[in-house]
């Protein structure tokens, strides 16, 4: 038996809680993984609470990422033992996800758990910290350097924010995080912040373009603010945008694009093919201090997981939750 959160749905309710579970019931693949460490991640909260539409049959065990030790494997890649760790392909919204003691997964969704990191650390970057990773691999392959200019990071108290304003202050380049909570400024300027910028100055209509700011931006909050983003950006400039914390929309001009030559780039963390992952989890154990990773991580037990993730979605969690499964 192991321990999960299990989400059911019929026509009258939609729970999460805490279940004993036999392993028998553990979905098809070739690695059993002992899980040590997952996370909370934005998309974790909004299958818990049911909130958006994550959860693609039940009952699910939530957890888009985990790490832990291979308990049996029949993957010529793993044996017992091997530590990994798992970003995405669905797990946790079509597949038992990590917010569980035990999961099995095919291996080739599976990764090596660098040997910088345990399995905590590597799970107080979860997904949100390997999806910063993604958009500042999509900031360099663009071309923009520390000297193109300062960079813009928005929703940056949260998990993706926090982890790219640490790995890009490691960089070298001057970072502008924009917070909806200026009570996190010290916290943001901790993380290597040279400017805090206040949310609403970003969420309202703007006009088609502004002065041009931004050589580069990380965007997490979609519709206005990005909008605005990209009419801001220097010409040339880059926008990577992975996330829909305001809002799935993008009422934008095509302005930006066509008259300072911006580039909007797309992230996706989910169906990453395997060596983007690789060279991402290689460059997070470059490029972020771990220090840092302390600072905006806070680690709780598995049954405390459903009743964080609705403050997750209220944006009032500061940085990274790590979930100590066998807590
Ligand atoms: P968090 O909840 O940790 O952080 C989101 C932050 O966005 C909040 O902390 C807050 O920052 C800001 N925010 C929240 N609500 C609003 C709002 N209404 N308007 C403006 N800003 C807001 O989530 P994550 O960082 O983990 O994820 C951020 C987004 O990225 C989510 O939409 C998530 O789904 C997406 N994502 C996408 C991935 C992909 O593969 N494309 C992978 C991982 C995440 P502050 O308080 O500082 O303003």
């Amino acid at each position: 038996m192991f321990k999960a959160v299990l989400i059911e749905k019929d026509a009258q309710s939609y729970r999460a809680g805490i279940q004993s579970l036999d392993e028998a019931q553990l979905p098809a693949g070739d690695v059993t993984v002992r899980v040590g460490y997952s996370t909370l991640n934005y998309k974790d909260a909004l299958a818990i609470t049911g909130k958006g539409p994550v959860v693609r049959q039940f009952p699910m065990v939530p957890g888009i990422d985990f790490a832990g030790t291979v308990d049996s494997s029949s993957n010529p890649s793993y044996k017992s033992g091997d530590k990994v760790l798992l970003n995405g392909w669905g797990v946790g919204e079509s597949h038992w996800g990590g917010l569980a003691q035990l999961a099995r997964v095919k291996g080739d969704w599976l990764i090596p758990l660098p040997d910088a990191f345990t399995a905590r650390q590597a799970m107080a970057i979860g997904t949100a910290g390997y999806t910063a990773m993604l958009c500042v691999l999509a900031l360099e392959r663009h071309g923009v350097t520390p000297g193109s200019g300062e960079i813009l990071v928005t929703g940056a108290a949260g998990g993706v924010g926090s982890v790219a304003v640490a790995v890009l202050s490691k960089l070298k380049f001057r970072v502008a995080a924009v917070t909806g909570r200026p009570a996190e400024a010290d916290f943001l300027r901790q993380l290597g912040a040279a400017e805090i910028l206040e949310r609403a100055q970003f969420a309202a209509p703007g006009k088609p373009l502004t002065k041009e700011r931004w050589a580069g931006a990380i965007d997490v909050v979609g519709s206005h603010t990005l909008a605005n983003v990209c009419a801001s950006l220097r010409y040339g400039g880059v926008v990577a945008a992975c996330g829909l914390a305001g809002g799935m929309d993008f009422p934008a001009t095509v302005a930006p694009f066509i008259l300072r030559g911006i580039t909007l780039a797309g992230v996706d963390s989910v169906m990453r093919p395997r060596a983007d992952r690789l060279e991402a989890w290689r460059r997070l154990v470059q490029d972020l201090d771990i220090r840092k990773l302390d600072l905006l991580t806070e680690e709780i037990a598995l049954s405390q997981s459903t009743e964080r993730a609705a403050e997750l979605l209220q944006g009032q969690i500061r940085g990274r939750i790590v979930v100590n499964t066998n807590r």
